[in-house]
């Protein structure tokens, strides 16, 4: 009886267990950050453009948090301007130029391995006209700094080149990188967001213009950016309005925002101090992998001072993500496999491809971010989780190929088909027939709905999101899973003859259960 007790007691703290590894993605919210942001929000109501008391207040609040944040970059507070995330302040900086210089000059030289609020800032100002060059990077994700020379031309009005990835963790030599701008006379741009709390940042030392930031990387809140502007260096405003931000960005500004973004700057050296610590536990980490799966292979780089401390991106050959990362969710564990923005549409990584890696080892690959919180118990947990999948040791959620989906599965009446796309996929192509539609963002409303007693056969677009979703079910004691490998991408590709004949027939929406 004490055993089974025993036994009960350790699968209740196996599956309670949460580890998030994931503060590339995000961070959670500090508790001083979340103090002082719950007191400006009941106390500090006042608008800081407006001249009465409450409102000096907020004003004050609000030029003390620009203070912090402008020691945390070693800037002049003058320098830095809020925004409503990082997102926006390199569309800022990019179109705002762009503006300024063309047609006189037409070209913004870059990496391949930029953030998409960047990558994609740039596909949009090819269509203005704008010409966008890429310059090479080598297997870890180093600028190669010769190509860049090369492409820097008398036409280059920037380069844009981020300090630090947020897949591999790799930094770059800023230094030579603006050296290099320098000498044609180009500005520079750099994306700091992941570096900031991590490394040290020093922009004036660095001679950039223009660098951006984001409070949610560095335990602050969500939706609060800051850009870095050189005093001098010609900016023009995303958006137009009153004259907040000395005019440089109009809004009525969220201040609680904004000041939980100076409490968190004002922990940086806190977080620079940890981040020795979360170095040697991701050498740990590594380390155990190593022994685990001899041939997995460490695409961030080995060296101290050109990896971010926390970044992990590691490939397992063989292991397709989306089964490991299902895996890890189902014992409590957040990873990611490329950028979060990019999880979900079941597109290798654009930075991964462009250090080298196939679609397939892309496939293949998980990022893990540590944070200050992690501990060495985590990182025990986490390499025996992934020893019992790559063992086998695990309960696997059954997999089918999609060329093997054949009508016998389909309308196989103890088969019940799960159907976990997102809305815009389902506007776009027809479901398998027979399925029931559920909104995969709520599946814990429809449990009561799904059968115990049938096989339950769950497919999303390219069978990322359904292995998550398979696992969730694992976890809740649904025993019959099976996964649509490839989704329903790739079973319109193999059996293009059932798509033409029965996709969309019958198809049930079920409707979430409102009482859980
Ligand atoms: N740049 C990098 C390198 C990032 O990692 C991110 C967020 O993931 C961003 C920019 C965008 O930041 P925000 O979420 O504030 O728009």
């Amino acid at each position: 009886m004490e055993i089974q007790y025993l036994e009960f007691l350790k699968h209740l703290v196996r599956f309670n267990r949460q580890v998030y590894f994931d503060h590339n993605a995000t961070t959670p919210v500090s508790n001083p950050v979340r103090k002082k942001m719950d007191q400006v929000l009941k106390k500090h109501y006042g608008n800081p453009s407006s001249f009465y008391g409450i409102a000096r207040q907020a004003a004050e609040l609000l030029e003390n948090a620009r203070q912090n944040v402008a020691d945390a970059i070693h800037a002049d507070p003058s320098e830095v301007i809020f925004t409503g995330c990082a997102s926006e302040s390199n569309n800022a900086v990019l179109k705002s130029l762009s503006a300024h210089f063309y047609p006189k000059k037409r070209k913004i030289v870059s990496t391949p391995i930029e953030h998409p609020s960047i990558m994609n800032t740039l596909t949009y100002l090819e269509t203005q006209g704008v010409s966008v060059e890429y310059c090479s990077v080598d297997e870890k994700g180093r600028v190669m700094l010769a190509d860049l020379e090369k492409r820097v031309d008398e036409q280059t009005f920037l380069v844009c080149c981020m300090l630090a990835n947020n897949e591999t963790g790799v930094i770059q030599d800023l230094m030579a990188v603006t050296k290099i701008a320098r000498q044609r006379g180009a500005l520079v741009l750099t994306d700091c967001v992941q570096a900031l709390g991590k490394i040290p940042i020093d922009v004036h030392a660095w001679d950039v213009d223009y660098a951006s930031f984001s409070a949610h990387k560095l335990y602050g809140p969500k939706g609060i950016g800051a850009l870095y502007v050189k005093q001098g260096s010609p900016f023009t405003p995303l958006l137009h309005g009153g004259r907040q931000e000395g005019g440089l960005r109009a809004g009525t500004e969220s201040l609680h925002n904004i000041v939980g973004f100076g409490v968190a700057c004002q922990k940086i050296d806190q977080l620079l101090l940890a981040a020795g610590k979360i170095r040697s536990l991701k050498q740990q980490l590594i380390e155990q992998f190593r022994r685990i799966k001899p041939n997995c292979v460490i695409n961030s780089p080995e060296i101290d001072s050109e990896c971010l401390p926390n970044t992990l991106s590691i490939t397992f050959p063989g292991v397709e993500n989306s089964g490991l990362m299902g895996m890890l969710d189902y014992r409590g564990i957040a990873v990611s496999a490329g950028s979060a923005c990019s999880t979900g549409d079941d597109i290798p990584s654009h930075v991964l491809r462009a250090i080298g890696l196939s679609d397939q080892a892309a496939r293949e690959t998980i990022r893990i971010s540590l944070g200050h919180d992690t501990s060495a118990r985590d990182i025990h947990y986490v390499a025996q989780v992934v020893r019992d999948y790559l063992e086998g040791r695990t309960s696997f959620v059954n997999m089918i190929a999609a060329g093997q989906l054949n009508e016998t599965i389909l309308f196989d009446e103890n088969t019940f088909i799960l159907d976990v796309r997102p809305p815009v996929d389902r506007k776009k192509f027809k479901g398998l027939p027979n399925a029931h539609e559920v909104n995969p963002i709520s599946i814990e409303n429809y449990l009561k709905q799904l059968p115990r007693n049938k096989q339950i056969l769950v497919y999303c677009p390219g069978g990322g999101l359904s292995i998550m979703i398979s696992y969730y079910l694992k976890a809740k004691g649904f025993k019959r899973i099976t996964n649509l490998r490839g989704g329903l991408d790739e079973w319109r590709k193999r059996r293009s003859d059932l798509y033409e004949k029965y996709a969309g027939q019958n198809i049930i929406v079920l409707e979430p259960d409102k009482s859980d």
